[in-house]
């Protein structure tokens, strides 16, 4: 008997020494363990950066151009505001927001998916429709929980532009203009234009009617989400990506049919304002957006040359979203380009950036010189150049091989001797030119010459 007990002694003792170790060797594990960013949420390292800060500059320069003002908003808000704005049963609100409650004050909240529910509640908030219209834009990361892919992320970023308190179709003309000089001034090529009117909600509400009774009959064809909608928001149907039901999607009745005279007018002022403008689109008739904010006008602009993520740009007309969200109602009109989905046709397109290389690498060596150094560097940099200043130490022969790999035009080398001076050595590091003794001063005349 003893000893049985002291056997089962042992046998737990085993079984908890063992768990022990599993587990100092688990957390072991975990803590040795690399973290990753979230899937779908991408480093924008130094080498791409580049392409992105030349896409940023065109695009501020371009906005100026025709005269909108910036906004910025920030990235999360009361998930109430997208339910109300993009609309209950719409992709995006029903399987692909990053929702969350606050612990601390158990709020509702939600990382943005887009930004025009964003820029129209700031609007409201600070009455800024109070004495005049606004153009305004915006541009940074937006969220939603998709399955990534190329051209589709998690977190992607948009720049925006949204005109409000304008109901003519000439604004809608200008956003269209617009973004076809953007892709001009990027280099774009394959991007067209695609353009419906939605109508008044009136419109829609016979469309909606027309389109049930059309999918009722083809119940058989519909999948499963088709059939989810087919009550709650059958017009969604038509921006299926599935293609088992594009031949239903095809033959459905068209929206243009149901259209309200006021629309009609809008739309065709639009059109023959694009004919003037000598911009080319084709009247898609199931364009209907994935966001249930829209009325009348939408559009995107598509390319067949990035797979399936093509839609690089789309917007439209949502006159009735500022009253919705408690502001006195105004007409507007918006879009968003993807980002990602821009750089990766310029990169498509081999488009070529202005190098972003430094005018001097600065080297130094001895005492006197090292001390001196740093002087030079900031009076150059008062003289307008790009220098790198070398930091860390060693030889004249390395620190030159930095020079050379940094990619700088020059190398600019103060020794005691040049300090001694009061002058340094300017080497030309891409051609064969003689190097020269200089006074600092004299350095950004010479390099402009
Ligand atoms: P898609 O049909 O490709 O899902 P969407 O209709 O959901 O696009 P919008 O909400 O209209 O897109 O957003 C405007 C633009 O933002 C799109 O045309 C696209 O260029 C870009 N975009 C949207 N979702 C993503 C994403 N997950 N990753 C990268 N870019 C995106
Ligand atoms: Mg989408």
């Amino acid at each position: 008997m003893p000893h049985h007990f002291e056997r089962w002694w042992l046998l737990i003792w085993g079984i908890f020494a063992s768990g022990k170790i599993l587990n100092l060797s688990f957390e072991k594990n975990a803590m040795s363990k690399t973290l990753q960013a979230i899937r779908g949420m991408n480093d924008i390292l130094p080498r791409e950066a580049a392409l992105w800060e030349y896409f940023e500059d065109t695009v501020r320069s371009w906005l100026r151009a025709y005269g909108y003002a910036q906004i910025r908003t920030p990235i999360v808000e009361p998930t109430e505001l997208f339910v109300r704005s993009i609309g209950e049963v719409t992709d995006i609100v029903e399987k692909e927001m990053y929702s969350f409650e606050d612990r601390l004050n158990g709020e509702r909240l939600t990382l943005r998916p887009e930004g025009t529910a964003g820029c129209v509640r700031a609007v409201v908030q600070h009455n800024l429709l109070y004495d005049a219209p606004q153009r305004l834009w915006y541009m940074g990361p937006m969220f939603r929980h998709e399955r990534p892919q190329k051209g589709r992320y998690r977190q992607f970023h948009q720049v925006g532009v949204e005109s409000l308190g304008f109901a003519g179709p000439d604004m809608d003309a200008e956003h269209i203009v617009m973004t076809a000089r953007l892709w001009k001034l990027l280099g774009l090529k394959d991007v067209s234009l695609e353009l419906n009117t939605l109508g008044s909600a009136e419109a829609r509400t016979r469309y909606r009617a027309r389109l049930i009774a059309y999918f009722e009959r083809h119940a058989e064809a519909l999948d499963e989400e088709a059939r989810r909608r087919l009550y709650s928001n059958p017009l969604r149907i038509l921006d299926s990506k599935n293609p088992a039901m594009q031949a239903l999607i095809a033959a459905a009745p068209k929206l243009m049919d149901d259209l309200d005279d006021a629309s009609r007018v809008h739309f065709e002022a639009l059109c023959s304002m694009l004919d003037a403008a000598g911009i080319a689109y084709r009247i898609n008739p199931r364009l209907v957006r994935g966001l249930d904010y829209y009325n009348a006008t939408v559009f995107e602009w598509v390319t067949t040359r990035l797979g399936a993520q093509g839609t690089v740009c789309a917007g439209g007309r949502y006159d009735t979203l500022i009253g919705q969200i408690g502001g006195k109602p105004a007409p507007a009109c918006g879009y968003a380009m993807g980002v990602e989905r821009v750089l990766a046709l310029m990169v498509e397109m081999d488009k070529t950036i202005p190098s972003q290389v430094p005018d001097v690498y600065l080297v130094h060596a001895g005492e006197i010189a090292s001390r001196w150094a740093p002087r030079v560097a900031e009076a150059l940099r008062d003289a307008g150049l790009a220098v790198i200043l070398h930091c860390g130490g060693g030889s004249f022969k390395s620190q030159m091989k930095k020079a050379d790999t940094s990619g700088a035009r020059y190398a600019i080398i103060i020794g005691d001797d040049e300090a001694a001076a009061g002058e340094i050595t300017l080497k030309p590091l891409r051609s064969g030119a003689e190097q020269l003794r200089l006074k600092p001063e004299a350095v950004a005349d010479v390099l402009k010459s």
